[in-house]
């Protein structure tokens, strides 16, 4: 996979795919703007759901900024509902900055046992279903969403196989 220098990237995956895992080997830490470090800056509780709607404006202002600078920025969120993505659309777009999806598509069982060895997880498993399911429905809207790259890992052998580059 060849990434445009300059773009916008957005990871989407279920609680537990391993999208932070991803975004620590594959991009430095100052390019990953995560939901969780925006609810704990905001809220002092990354899991503090009620918070989400001052994180993720926080976060898309931080992006802006990026992006206005020129800098290669990665949006750390399950990003499995259709308006989640068209803001993180509406950032690039205002920025002339092309915006990439990158899913991980893990089977729930999978993240379901993941989660349960999580000491910084307590959600109930209805959550994650529902994620998988708008993930479901997700993945056959997202190249019409605005999204100039879509990438599709299918399991984690695919994600630990995958290997980032940078077009020319
Ligand atoms: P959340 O949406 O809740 O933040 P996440 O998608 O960021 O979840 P991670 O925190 O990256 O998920 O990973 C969840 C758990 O799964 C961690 O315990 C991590 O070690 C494990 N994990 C992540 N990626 C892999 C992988 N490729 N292979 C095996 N285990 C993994
Ligand atoms: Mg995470």
């Amino acid at each position: 996979m060849r990434l445009p220098e300059l773009c916008l990237v957005a990871l989407v995956g279920i609680s537990g795919s391993g999208k932070s895992t991803f975004a620590r080997r594959h991009f430095t830490p100052t390019q990953v703007l995560s939901s969780d470090a925006f609810r704990a800056m905001v809220a002092d509780d990354e899991n503090d759901q009620s918070a989400s709607s001052d994180a993720f404006e926080a976060l898309h202002f931080v992006a802006g900024k990026r992006l206005r600078a020129g800098r290669l920025t990665v949006v750390d969120a399950t990003n499995v509902q259709a308006h989640a993505r068209q803001a993180i659309v509406q950032v690039a777009r205002e920025h002339d900055v092309l915006p990439v999806a990158i899913v991980l598509d893990v089977p729930e069982e999978e993240c379901w046992a993941r989660t349960q060895a999580r000491p910084d997880r307590d959600f109930g498993r209805p959550v994650l279903a529902r994620q998988a399911r708008d993930l479901r429905r997700s993945l056959k809207q997202l190249a019409k969403e605005g999204f100039r790259q879509v990438h599709v890992l299918r399991g984690t052998a695919a994600i630990d196989a995958f290997e980032l580059g940078y077009e020319k």
